[in-house]
């Protein structure tokens, strides 16, 4: 009796063995693989395939994921020709527009060169209305060759011959505003010590030099205050340059950072070629930041920016 319980134990231990053995084949380890695949389809890895070893419905289950990889790698190729068809067309219109404004430059630097000597040689045998026709002759030189010198910044940016290394901010905003020496009415205040980031010189020289040169040239109180700062919040330093001048409507705070955008005051001559935020953008935005502008009129501007704290390139 004994050995006839001990038997009938035996198989029963045996029997559920093998349905436990036969759930784990078919149900438990097909789970665990989908479970993995779609952990790392999730992390993006694409390239991830699960092996169909059954037809049930863990296997259809199966080929389903099989198939999303698929098509994840699919988009992830045509996602990948998309940004190089991309760059290539920005590399070429940065090329177009550098040839172009290069090449006006000789035949500009003519028409100016001829405006001056007539202003030096025949300014007397003018009459009045002559006079002011060479007076605006100037006007419009001056205008093309900011426009011109603008472009061929704006289409070099992509292209800085100077290489990544970490620039000291203090020092940089400091020869920025020696070379742009802000009038004695003006002051311009560093709120915080500022960081040393990793980025082309010429770049954050452009960046500051802009932003600085507009804060001045739209101030228009008697006593004018210009802030500039830091912030650094996890991986990302936050700049900004503030200004009590003369304030910009919200209706153009996306439009001034397209190239050749100015905001034209009614009855006034233009004061800039509008390219000097275009250049602010397409730096920032290069070395994976963002720009932007907060605004009111009659009180002020401040212009933020952020860069990657540990670089970009
Ligand atoms: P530009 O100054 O040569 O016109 P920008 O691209 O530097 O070109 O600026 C675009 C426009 O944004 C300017 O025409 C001006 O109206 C406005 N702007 C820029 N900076 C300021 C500022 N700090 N305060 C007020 N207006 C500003």
């Amino acid at each position: 009796m004994d050995v006839v319980l001990v038997i009938i134990f035996l198989v029963i231990i045996v029997a559920l063995s093998l349905v436990i053995w036969w759930q784990h084949k078919n149900y438990v380890k097909p789970v665990k693989d989908i479970k993995q695949a779609a952990q790392r389809i999730y992390d993006g890895d694409f390239s991830v395939r699960i092996f169909i070893k059954n037809k049930n419905e863990t296997g259809s289950v199966c080929a389903l994921i099989n198939k999303i990889a698929d098509q994840y790698l699919a988009l992830q190729q045509k996602l990948e020709d998309k940004s190089k068809e991309l760059e290539r067309t920005t590399k070429s219109l940065d090329n177009f527009a550098y040839v172009v404004s290069h090449d006006l430059k000789a035949p500009f630097n003519s028409i100016k060169s001829i405006a001056e000597l007539l202003r030096m040689e025949y300014n007397d045998k003018f009459d009045e209305s002559g006079r002011e026709l060479l007076h605006f002759i100037d006007i419009k030189v001056n205008e093309m060759d900011k426009l011109l010198v603008g472009i061929l910044q704006y289409s070099r940016v992509r292209q800085s011959e100077e290489k990544v290394e970490p620039v000291d901010l203090n020092q940089e905003i400091n020869e920025v505003i020696n070379e742009i020496k802000p009038p004695a009415n003006v002051q311009v205040e560093i709120k915080n010590p500022l960081p040393t980031v990793h980025i082309e010189k010429d770049l954050i020289h452009k960046v500051f030099q802009n932003l600085v040169e507009n804060a001045v040239k739209y101030s228009n109180k008697t006593e004018g205050h210009i802030d500039i700062g830091s912030e650094k919040h996890d991986n990302l330093y936050t700049f900004y340059v503030s200004d009590n001048g003369k304030g910009i409507d919200p209706k153009y705070f996306e439009k001034i950072f397209n190239i050749f955008y100015s905001i034209q005051e009614p009855d006034t001559e233009p004061t800039g070629s509008g390219v000097g935020l275009a250049i602010v953008k397409k730096i920032i935005e290069y070395k994976g930041g963002q720009v932007w502008v907060d605004s009111e009129v009659k009180k002020g501007s401040t212009f933020y920016f952020t860069l990657p704290a540990n670089g970009s390139h």
